[in-house]
Protein backbone atom coordinates (compact mmCIF):
# COMPACT_ATOMS: atom_id res chain seq x y z
CA UNK A 1 0.00 0.00 0.00
CA UNK A 2 1.44 3.81 -1.02
CA UNK A 3 2.06 5.54 2.18
CA UNK A 4 0.84 8.88 1.82
CA UNK A 5 2.91 12.26 3.53
CA UNK A 6 0.26 14.09 5.45
CA UNK A 7 2.44 17.14 6.00
CA UNK A 8 0.19 19.97 5.24
CA UNK A 9 2.76 22.14 4.17
CA UNK A 10 3.68 19.34 1.52
CA UNK A 11 -0.28 18.79 0.67
CA UNK A 12 -0.29 22.63 0.03
CA UNK A 13 3.13 22.85 -2.11
CA UNK A 14 1.65 20.03 -4.65
CA UNK A 15 -1.62 21.76 -4.44
CA UNK A 16 0.19 25.21 -6.07
CA UNK A 17 2.45 22.97 -8.19
CA UNK A 18 -0.18 21.64 -10.45
CA UNK A 19 -2.16 24.88 -10.95
CA UNK A 20 1.26 26.29 -11.51
CA UNK A 21 2.21 23.88 -14.04
CA UNK A 22 -1.01 25.51 -16.41
CA UNK A 23 0.66 28.85 -16.18
CA UNK A 24 2.75 30.89 -17.98
CA UNK A 25 4.65 32.38 -15.02
CA UNK A 26 8.69 32.41 -14.63
CA UNK A 27 10.01 29.23 -11.98
CA UNK A 28 11.78 32.18 -9.95
CA UNK A 29 8.62 34.29 -9.04
CA UNK A 30 6.51 30.90 -8.22
CA UNK A 31 8.93 29.76 -6.10
CA UNK A 32 8.87 33.24 -4.00
CA UNK A 33 4.89 32.67 -4.63
CA UNK A 34 5.35 29.64 -2.93
CA UNK A 35 8.07 30.27 -0.13
CA UNK A 36 7.25 31.37 3.62
CA UNK A 37 8.57 34.95 4.16
CA UNK A 38 9.11 34.46 7.81
CA UNK A 39 8.09 31.89 10.93
CA UNK A 40 8.96 33.37 14.60
CA UNK A 41 9.34 30.57 17.00
CA UNK A 42 8.77 31.47 20.47
CA UNK A 43 8.98 29.42 23.83
CA UNK A 44 7.69 31.17 27.03
CA UNK A 45 6.86 30.50 30.39
CA UNK A 46 3.45 31.23 32.29
CA UNK A 47 2.49 30.62 35.76
CA UNK A 48 -0.42 28.05 36.17
CA UNK A 49 -1.36 27.60 39.57
CA UNK A 50 1.67 27.03 41.88
CA UNK A 51 3.73 26.36 38.92
CA UNK A 52 5.62 27.27 35.59
CA UNK A 53 4.93 25.65 32.46
CA UNK A 54 6.92 26.94 29.32
CA UNK A 55 4.43 26.73 26.11
CA UNK A 56 5.46 26.75 22.22
CA UNK A 57 4.18 29.53 19.95
CA UNK A 58 4.61 30.18 16.16
CA UNK A 59 3.54 33.06 14.19
CA UNK A 60 4.24 33.05 10.34
CA UNK A 61 4.00 35.19 7.49
CA UNK A 62 3.68 33.65 4.30
CA UNK A 63 3.52 36.53 1.51
CA UNK A 64 4.20 40.61 2.01
CA UNK A 65 2.67 41.36 -1.31
CA UNK A 66 -0.09 43.23 0.30
CA UNK A 67 0.36 44.03 3.85
CA UNK A 68 -1.19 43.86 6.53
CA UNK A 69 -0.92 39.72 6.52
CA UNK A 70 -3.87 38.30 7.74
CA UNK A 71 -4.33 34.70 9.30
CA UNK A 72 -5.96 33.12 12.45
CA UNK A 73 -4.60 31.47 15.75
CA UNK A 74 -4.81 28.06 16.74
CA UNK A 75 -4.69 26.63 20.09
CA UNK A 76 -4.24 22.83 19.24
CA UNK A 77 -1.72 20.52 20.73
CA UNK A 78 -0.94 18.99 17.51
CA UNK A 79 0.08 22.72 15.92
CA UNK A 80 3.51 22.51 14.87
CA UNK A 81 5.95 24.81 12.75
CA UNK A 82 4.88 22.61 9.73
CA UNK A 83 1.32 23.33 10.20
CA UNK A 84 1.36 26.86 10.78
CA UNK A 85 3.60 27.78 7.64
CA UNK A 86 1.02 25.52 5.49
CA UNK A 87 -1.87 27.68 7.05
CA UNK A 88 0.15 30.48 6.38
CA UNK A 89 0.46 29.79 2.99
CA UNK A 90 -3.60 29.00 2.36
CA UNK A 91 -4.09 32.26 3.46
CA UNK A 92 -2.19 34.08 1.01
CA UNK A 93 -4.30 32.18 -1.41
CA UNK A 94 -7.38 32.34 0.02
CA UNK A 95 -7.18 36.54 0.39
CA UNK A 96 -6.18 36.59 -3.27
CA UNK A 97 -9.25 34.28 -4.34
CA UNK A 98 -11.83 36.69 -2.87
CA UNK A 99 -10.20 39.80 -3.37
CA UNK A 100 -8.92 40.80 -0.16
CA UNK A 101 -5.30 42.78 0.29
CA UNK A 102 -3.84 41.24 2.57
CA UNK A 103 -0.98 38.43 2.26
CA UNK A 104 -1.17 35.55 4.21
CA UNK A 105 -0.40 34.49 7.66
CA UNK A 106 -1.12 32.25 10.83
CA UNK A 107 -0.31 31.62 14.51
CA UNK A 108 -0.44 28.91 16.81
CA UNK A 109 0.49 27.86 20.58
CA UNK A 110 0.86 23.90 21.31
CA UNK A 111 -2.04 23.86 24.29
CA UNK A 112 -4.85 21.98 24.59
CA UNK A 113 -7.49 24.64 25.44
CA UNK A 114 -9.83 22.44 27.53
CA UNK A 115 -7.51 21.71 29.72
CA UNK A 116 -6.44 25.00 31.26
CA UNK A 117 -8.77 27.51 33.12
CA UNK A 118 -9.92 30.62 31.46
CA UNK A 119 -7.84 32.66 33.28
CA UNK A 120 -4.65 30.62 32.68
CA UNK A 121 -5.91 31.24 28.83
CA UNK A 122 -5.68 34.81 29.33
CA UNK A 123 -2.05 35.06 31.00
CA UNK A 124 -1.16 32.82 28.00
CA UNK A 125 -2.62 34.48 25.39
CA UNK A 126 -1.58 37.96 26.69
CA UNK A 127 1.65 36.54 27.45
CA UNK A 128 2.02 35.40 23.37
CA UNK A 129 0.60 38.58 22.17
CA UNK A 130 3.30 40.62 23.85
CA UNK A 131 5.89 37.88 22.54
CA UNK A 132 4.29 38.57 19.17
CA UNK A 133 5.03 42.54 20.06
CA UNK A 134 8.26 42.49 20.80
CA UNK A 135 9.20 40.90 17.39
CA UNK A 136 6.88 43.29 15.02
CA UNK A 137 4.38 40.53 14.05
CA UNK A 138 1.65 41.71 15.09
CA UNK A 139 0.02 45.87 14.19
CA UNK A 140 -2.73 47.13 12.00
CA UNK A 141 -0.41 47.62 9.17
CA UNK A 142 1.89 44.86 9.74
CA UNK A 143 -0.17 41.46 10.76
CA UNK A 144 -3.44 40.98 11.83
CA UNK A 145 -4.58 37.86 13.88
CA UNK A 146 -8.23 36.25 13.84
CA UNK A 147 -9.26 33.51 15.35
CA UNK A 148 -9.17 29.73 14.27
CA UNK A 149 -9.48 26.20 15.59
CA UNK A 150 -9.78 26.36 19.40
CA UNK A 151 -9.49 30.56 19.88
CA UNK A 152 -12.72 32.76 19.29
CA UNK A 153 -13.71 36.39 20.10
CA UNK A 154 -12.92 35.89 23.84
CA UNK A 155 -8.82 35.64 22.75
CA UNK A 156 -9.08 38.62 20.34
CA UNK A 157 -10.43 40.99 22.92
CA UNK A 158 -7.94 40.02 25.08
CA UNK A 159 -4.89 40.18 22.46
CA UNK A 160 -6.80 43.95 21.24
CA UNK A 161 -6.76 45.12 24.64
CA UNK A 162 -2.78 43.39 25.23
CA UNK A 163 -1.27 45.30 22.34
CA UNK A 164 -3.20 48.86 23.29
CA UNK A 165 -1.69 48.49 27.16
CA UNK A 166 1.61 47.98 24.62
CA UNK A 167 0.75 51.04 22.41
CA UNK A 168 -0.71 53.89 24.43
CA UNK A 169 -3.00 56.45 22.25
CA UNK A 170 -2.62 54.36 19.35
CA UNK A 171 -5.71 55.79 17.18
CA UNK A 172 -5.61 52.64 15.13
CA UNK A 173 -4.95 49.76 17.85
CA UNK A 174 -8.08 47.84 17.50
CA UNK A 175 -7.14 47.31 14.12
CA UNK A 176 -4.53 44.92 15.38
CA UNK A 177 -6.78 41.51 15.46
CA UNK A 178 -10.13 41.10 14.07
CA UNK A 179 -13.04 38.58 15.37
CA UNK A 180 -13.15 40.73 18.45
CA UNK A 181 -17.11 40.86 20.45
CA UNK A 182 -18.59 43.86 18.49
CA UNK A 183 -19.32 45.60 21.72
CA UNK A 184 -14.77 45.30 21.58
CA UNK A 185 -14.73 47.17 18.11
CA UNK A 186 -16.02 43.91 16.56
CA UNK A 187 -18.27 43.47 13.77
CA UNK A 188 -21.70 42.52 13.32
CA UNK A 189 -21.56 39.21 11.34
CA UNK A 190 -17.88 38.47 11.91
CA UNK A 191 -18.88 35.27 14.43
CA UNK A 192 -21.04 33.83 11.68
CA UNK A 193 -19.05 34.90 8.47
CA UNK A 194 -17.10 32.02 7.60
CA UNK A 195 -20.03 29.28 8.11
CA UNK A 196 -22.32 31.71 6.23
CA UNK A 197 -19.77 32.15 3.64
CA UNK A 198 -19.95 28.19 3.34
CA UNK A 199 -23.44 28.18 2.84
CA UNK A 200 -23.29 30.64 0.14
CA UNK A 201 -20.42 28.88 -1.63
CA UNK A 202 -22.14 25.72 -1.31
CA UNK A 203 -25.68 27.24 -2.94
CA UNK A 204 -23.69 29.09 -5.84
CA UNK A 205 -22.24 25.55 -6.51
CA UNK A 206 -25.46 23.93 -6.54
CA UNK A 207 -26.90 26.74 -8.94
CA UNK A 208 -25.35 25.53 -11.75
CA UNK A 209 -27.60 22.80 -13.77
CA UNK A 210 -24.75 21.55 -15.76
CA UNK A 211 -22.28 21.03 -13.16
CA UNK A 212 -24.94 19.44 -10.36
CA UNK A 213 -26.11 16.68 -13.54
CA UNK A 214 -22.18 15.55 -13.95
CA UNK A 215 -22.33 14.30 -10.15
CA UNK A 216 -25.46 13.08 -10.73
CA UNK A 217 -27.39 15.99 -8.40
CA UNK A 218 -30.49 17.97 -8.98
CA UNK A 219 -30.16 21.75 -9.39
CA UNK A 220 -30.77 23.47 -5.74
CA UNK A 221 -29.99 23.01 -2.35
CA UNK A 222 -33.54 22.21 -0.91
CA UNK A 223 -34.20 18.83 0.50
CA UNK A 224 -30.23 17.55 -0.02
CA UNK A 225 -28.92 15.58 2.17
CA UNK A 226 -26.15 17.33 4.24
CA UNK A 227 -23.17 15.99 6.51
CA UNK A 228 -21.29 17.78 8.84
CA UNK A 229 -17.67 17.20 10.66
CA UNK A 230 -17.03 19.59 13.21
CA UNK A 231 -19.63 21.18 15.47
CA UNK A 232 -17.82 24.41 16.44
CA UNK A 233 -17.65 27.77 15.16
CA UNK A 234 -16.92 26.89 11.43
CA UNK A 235 -19.66 23.58 11.70
CA UNK A 236 -22.64 24.68 13.27
CA UNK A 237 -22.44 28.02 11.68
CA UNK A 238 -22.51 25.94 8.27
CA UNK A 239 -24.91 23.68 9.25
CA UNK A 240 -27.27 26.24 10.90
CA UNK A 241 -27.26 27.71 7.55
CA UNK A 242 -27.71 25.12 5.10
CA UNK A 243 -30.61 23.74 7.01
CA UNK A 244 -32.52 27.43 7.85
CA UNK A 245 -31.57 29.23 4.35
CA UNK A 246 -30.25 25.96 2.60
CA UNK A 247 -33.68 23.86 3.57
CA UNK A 248 -31.12 21.31 3.61
CA UNK A 249 -31.52 17.80 5.34
CA UNK A 250 -28.37 17.35 8.07
CA UNK A 251 -28.54 14.24 8.47
CA UNK A 252 -25.20 13.50 10.69
CA UNK A 253 -22.81 15.42 12.80
CA UNK A 254 -19.78 15.40 14.63
CA UNK A 255 -17.20 16.67 17.00
CA UNK A 256 -14.72 15.81 19.10
CA UNK A 257 -17.19 13.91 21.57
CA UNK A 258 -18.69 11.65 18.69
CA UNK A 259 -20.60 11.41 16.15
CA UNK A 260 -24.61 11.22 15.42
CA UNK A 261 -26.96 9.98 12.39
CA UNK A 262 -30.23 10.46 11.64
CA UNK A 263 -31.75 9.93 8.04
CA UNK A 264 -34.91 12.04 8.53
CA UNK A 265 -32.34 15.01 9.65
CA UNK A 266 -31.23 16.67 12.90
CA UNK A 267 -32.63 20.06 14.32
CA UNK A 268 -29.35 22.04 14.36
CA UNK A 269 -30.73 24.73 17.01
CA UNK A 270 -31.64 21.27 19.45
CA UNK A 271 -28.58 19.98 19.14
CA UNK A 272 -26.77 23.22 20.41
CA UNK A 273 -28.97 23.31 22.87
CA UNK A 274 -28.30 19.21 23.51
CA UNK A 275 -24.24 20.10 22.94
CA UNK A 276 -24.17 22.89 25.72
CA UNK A 277 -26.42 21.01 28.27
CA UNK A 278 -24.39 17.63 28.38
CA UNK A 279 -21.64 18.87 26.97
CA UNK A 280 -21.66 15.70 24.00
CA UNK A 281 -23.34 15.38 21.09
CA UNK A 282 -24.23 11.79 21.76
CA UNK A 283 -27.40 10.46 22.34
CA UNK A 284 -29.67 13.11 20.80
CA UNK A 285 -33.35 12.47 20.71
CA UNK A 286 -34.27 10.91 17.90
CA UNK A 287 -30.58 10.12 16.38
CA UNK A 288 -28.19 7.00 16.40
CA UNK A 289 -24.63 7.58 18.27
CA UNK A 290 -22.00 6.21 15.76
CA UNK A 291 -19.77 3.32 17.34
CA UNK A 292 -16.67 4.78 15.14
CA UNK A 293 -17.05 8.54 14.82
CA UNK A 294 -14.71 8.51 11.54
CA UNK A 295 -17.74 6.51 9.79
CA UNK A 296 -19.32 9.78 9.50
CA UNK A 297 -17.61 10.68 6.52
CA UNK A 298 -18.65 7.80 4.85
CA UNK A 299 -22.06 7.94 5.43
CA UNK A 300 -24.23 8.07 2.18
CA UNK A 301 -25.17 11.95 1.30
CA UNK A 302 -25.02 14.01 -1.32
CA UNK A 303 -22.82 16.92 0.74
CA UNK A 304 -20.04 16.19 3.09
CA UNK A 305 -19.23 19.23 4.94
CA UNK A 306 -15.60 18.38 6.68
CA UNK A 307 -15.26 21.65 9.06
CA UNK A 308 -12.79 20.92 11.58
CA UNK A 309 -9.66 19.13 11.18
CA UNK A 310 -7.01 18.60 7.71
CA UNK A 311 -6.53 15.51 6.51
CA UNK A 312 -9.71 13.74 6.86
CA UNK A 313 -10.34 12.15 3.92
CA UNK A 314 -6.90 10.19 2.94
CA UNK A 315 -5.91 7.87 0.82
CA UNK A 316 -7.17 5.24 3.67
CA UNK A 317 -11.24 6.69 3.37
CA UNK A 318 -11.45 8.42 0.07
CA UNK A 319 -12.47 4.78 -1.59
CA UNK A 320 -15.67 4.41 0.93
CA UNK A 321 -16.91 8.08 0.68
CA UNK A 322 -19.94 8.60 -0.65
CA UNK A 323 -20.74 12.10 -0.64
CA UNK A 324 -21.35 13.48 -4.49
CA UNK A 325 -19.89 16.98 -3.25
CA UNK A 326 -17.28 17.55 -0.66
CA UNK A 327 -17.73 21.02 0.60
CA UNK A 328 -14.06 22.25 2.66
CA UNK A 329 -15.05 24.39 5.02
CA UNK A 330 -12.04 23.21 7.24
CA UNK A 331 -8.42 23.89 6.19
CA UNK A 332 -6.69 21.07 4.42
CA UNK A 333 -8.82 18.28 4.99
CA UNK A 334 -8.41 16.47 1.77
CA UNK A 335 -5.22 15.02 1.00
CA UNK A 336 -4.11 14.78 -2.92
CA UNK A 337 -3.96 11.23 -3.04
CA UNK A 338 -8.09 11.07 -1.60
CA UNK A 339 -8.88 13.94 -4.28
CA UNK A 340 -7.10 11.87 -7.19
CA UNK A 341 -9.93 9.15 -6.02
CA UNK A 342 -13.01 11.59 -5.52
CA UNK A 343 -12.09 13.54 -8.75
CA UNK A 344 -12.06 9.83 -10.61
CA UNK A 345 -15.24 9.12 -9.38
CA UNK A 346 -16.66 11.97 -10.19
CA UNK A 347 -16.63 13.99 -6.97
CA UNK A 348 -17.34 17.86 -7.11
CA UNK A 349 -14.70 19.27 -4.74
CA UNK A 350 -15.13 23.01 -3.23
CA UNK A 351 -11.99 23.71 -2.13
CA UNK A 352 -11.06 25.47 1.13
CA UNK A 353 -8.87 28.47 -0.47
CA UNK A 354 -12.21 29.15 -1.96
CA UNK A 355 -14.98 28.11 0.90
CA UNK A 356 -13.76 29.17 3.89
CA UNK A 357 -12.79 32.54 2.69
CA UNK A 358 -16.08 34.40 4.48
CA UNK A 359 -13.87 34.49 7.11
CA UNK A 360 -11.08 37.05 6.08
CA UNK A 361 -13.62 38.75 4.15
CA UNK A 362 -16.28 39.82 7.51
CA UNK A 363 -12.45 40.56 8.85
CA UNK A 364 -11.22 42.66 6.09
CA UNK A 365 -14.51 44.82 6.71
CA UNK A 366 -13.68 44.56 10.38
CA UNK A 367 -10.61 46.03 9.57
CA UNK A 368 -11.83 48.60 7.48
CA UNK A 369 -14.33 49.48 10.21
CA UNK A 370 -11.44 50.12 12.75
CA UNK A 371 -9.67 52.27 11.00
CA UNK A 372 -12.41 54.91 10.04
CA UNK A 373 -13.69 54.45 13.50
CA UNK A 374 -17.19 54.19 12.47
CA UNK A 375 -19.99 51.72 12.32
CA UNK A 376 -20.77 50.72 8.58
CA UNK A 377 -24.30 52.58 7.57
CA UNK A 378 -23.88 54.72 10.12
CA UNK A 379 -24.12 58.09 8.22
CA UNK A 380 -26.30 56.60 5.39
CA UNK A 381 -28.92 54.83 6.66
CA UNK A 382 -31.56 57.48 7.74
CA UNK A 383 -30.50 59.29 4.26
CA UNK A 384 -31.42 56.37 2.47
CA UNK A 385 -34.70 55.84 4.33
CA UNK A 386 -35.72 59.31 3.42
CA UNK A 387 -34.99 58.96 -0.44
CA UNK A 388 -36.60 55.53 -0.89
CA UNK A 389 -39.70 56.42 1.19
CA UNK A 390 -39.81 59.76 -1.14
CA UNK A 391 -39.76 57.57 -4.03
CA UNK A 392 -42.04 54.91 -2.98
CA UNK A 393 -44.51 57.90 -2.00
CA UNK A 394 -43.90 59.49 -5.25
CA UNK A 395 -44.61 55.94 -7.17
CA UNK A 396 -47.84 55.70 -4.83
CA UNK A 397 -49.18 58.49 -6.35
CA UNK A 398 -48.51 58.37 -9.12
CA UNK A 399 -50.11 55.08 -9.69
CA UNK A 400 -53.17 56.04 -7.23
CA UNK A 401 -52.69 53.12 -4.76
CA UNK A 402 -50.59 52.35 -1.56
CA UNK A 403 -47.98 49.90 -0.98
CA UNK A 404 -49.10 47.52 1.97
CA UNK A 405 -47.67 48.90 4.81
CA UNK A 406 -45.58 45.87 5.86
CA UNK A 407 -43.93 45.79 2.37
CA UNK A 408 -43.59 49.69 2.52
CA UNK A 409 -41.22 49.12 6.18
CA UNK A 410 -39.45 46.78 4.21
CA UNK A 411 -38.48 48.49 1.28
CA UNK A 412 -37.86 51.97 3.16
CA UNK A 413 -35.73 50.43 5.97
CA UNK A 414 -32.31 51.64 5.38
CA UNK A 415 -29.22 49.51 5.90
CA UNK A 416 -27.77 48.46 8.85
CA UNK A 417 -23.73 47.29 10.22
CA UNK A 418 -25.40 42.92 9.70
CA UNK A 419 -27.31 44.16 6.08
CA UNK A 420 -24.31 45.50 4.99
CA UNK A 421 -22.08 42.82 5.97
CA UNK A 422 -23.84 40.02 4.88
CA UNK A 423 -24.27 41.40 1.28
CA UNK A 424 -20.88 42.39 1.21
CA UNK A 425 -20.07 38.73 1.82
CA UNK A 426 -22.83 37.51 -0.36
CA UNK A 427 -21.56 39.33 -2.85
CA UNK A 428 -17.94 38.42 -2.51
CA UNK A 429 -18.45 34.87 -2.16
CA UNK A 430 -21.04 34.92 -5.63
CA UNK A 431 -18.18 36.66 -7.41
CA UNK A 432 -15.03 34.41 -6.47
CA UNK A 433 -17.05 31.24 -7.38
CA UNK A 434 -17.83 32.78 -10.85
CA UNK A 435 -14.21 33.76 -11.62
CA UNK A 436 -12.93 29.85 -10.10
CA UNK A 437 -15.59 28.39 -12.25
CA UNK A 438 -14.98 30.30 -15.59
CA UNK A 439 -11.19 29.98 -14.84
CA UNK A 440 -12.08 26.02 -15.00
CA UNK A 441 -14.31 25.97 -18.13
CA UNK A 442 -11.97 28.68 -20.47
CA UNK A 443 -8.90 26.19 -19.64
CA UNK A 444 -8.72 23.16 -21.76
CA UNK A 445 -6.48 21.18 -19.09
CA UNK A 446 -7.77 22.60 -15.72
CA UNK A 447 -10.34 20.22 -14.79
CA UNK A 448 -10.93 20.42 -11.21
CA UNK A 449 -11.98 23.78 -8.86
CA UNK A 450 -9.14 23.27 -6.29
CA UNK A 451 -6.54 23.81 -9.36
CA UNK A 452 -8.51 26.72 -10.92
CA UNK A 453 -8.90 28.77 -7.85
CA UNK A 454 -5.05 28.38 -6.83
CA UNK A 455 -4.52 29.30 -10.73
CA UNK A 456 -6.63 32.47 -10.14
CA UNK A 457 -4.80 32.73 -6.75
CA UNK A 458 -1.38 32.70 -8.55
CA UNK A 459 -2.09 34.58 -11.05
CA UNK A 460 -2.78 37.80 -8.92
CA UNK A 461 -0.09 37.40 -6.49
CA UNK A 462 2.41 37.13 -9.65
CA UNK A 463 1.06 40.46 -10.98
CA UNK A 464 1.74 41.98 -7.78
CA UNK A 465 5.17 40.84 -7.46
CA UNK A 466 5.88 42.01 -11.32
CA UNK A 467 4.19 45.39 -10.36
CA UNK A 468 6.32 45.86 -7.33
CA UNK A 469 9.53 44.61 -8.65
CA UNK A 470 12.70 43.20 -6.22
CA UNK A 471 14.07 45.11 -3.44
CA UNK A 472 16.65 46.53 -3.60
P1 LIG B 1 -13.55 25.41 16.57
O1 LIG B 1 -12.49 25.18 17.57
O2 LIG B 1 -14.60 26.42 16.84
O3 LIG B 1 -14.29 24.04 16.24
C1 LIG B 1 -13.62 22.87 15.87
C2 LIG B 1 -14.62 21.72 15.91
O4 LIG B 1 -13.99 20.52 15.42
C3 LIG B 1 -15.13 21.40 17.32
O5 LIG B 1 -16.51 21.11 17.26
C4 LIG B 1 -14.34 20.15 17.69
O6 LIG B 1 -15.02 19.36 18.65
C5 LIG B 1 -14.28 19.49 16.34
N1 LIG B 1 -13.25 18.44 16.25
C6 LIG B 1 -11.98 18.45 16.70
N2 LIG B 1 -11.39 17.28 16.44
C7 LIG B 1 -12.31 16.51 15.81
C8 LIG B 1 -12.32 15.20 15.31
N3 LIG B 1 -11.24 14.42 15.38
N4 LIG B 1 -13.46 14.73 14.70
C9 LIG B 1 -14.55 15.50 14.63
N5 LIG B 1 -14.60 16.75 15.09
C10 LIG B 1 -13.50 17.25 15.68
O7 LIG B 1 -12.77 25.75 15.20
P2 LIG B 1 -13.35 26.47 13.91
O8 LIG B 1 -13.00 27.91 14.00
O9 LIG B 1 -14.75 26.04 13.67
O10 LIG B 1 -12.38 25.86 12.78
C11 LIG B 1 -12.68 24.64 12.10
C12 LIG B 1 -11.90 24.58 10.80
O11 LIG B 1 -12.26 25.71 9.99
C13 LIG B 1 -10.38 24.65 10.93
O12 LIG B 1 -9.80 23.88 9.90
C14 LIG B 1 -10.07 26.11 10.71
O13 LIG B 1 -8.75 26.33 10.27
C15 LIG B 1 -11.08 26.42 9.61
N6 LIG B 1 -11.41 27.84 9.47
C16 LIG B 1 -11.90 28.58 10.51
C17 LIG B 1 -12.25 29.91 10.31
C18 LIG B 1 -12.88 30.74 11.39
O14 LIG B 1 -13.31 31.86 11.09
N7 LIG B 1 -13.00 30.27 12.60
C19 LIG B 1 -12.04 30.50 9.06
C20 LIG B 1 -11.53 29.73 8.01
C21 LIG B 1 -11.23 28.40 8.23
Amino acid sequence: MVKENLNLNEVVSRQFDKAARHLDIHQGLLHQIKSCNAVYFVQFPVKIGNRYEVFRGWRAEHSHHRKPVKGGIRYSEMVNQEEVMALAALMTYKCAVVDVPFGGAKGGIQLDPRKYKEEDLERITRRYTAELIQKGFIGPGTDVPAPDLGTSEREMAWIADTYDAFHPGGINNLACVTGKPVSQGGIHGRKEATGRGVFYGIREAFSNADDLKRVGLSQGLAGKRVVVQGFGNVGYHSAKFLAEQGECKIIGVSDITGAIHNPDGLSIAKLAQHRVRHKTLLNFSGARNLSRPEELLELDCDVLVPAALENQITLANAKRIRARVVAEAANGPTTPLAEEILLKKGVLIIPDIYLNAGGVTVSYFEWGKNLSHMRYGRMQKRLEEIQTRTLLQSTEELIQRNFPAQILERLAKGPDEIDIVNSGLEGTMISAYREIRDTMRRSRSIEDLRTAAYAVAIKKIARAYVELGVFP
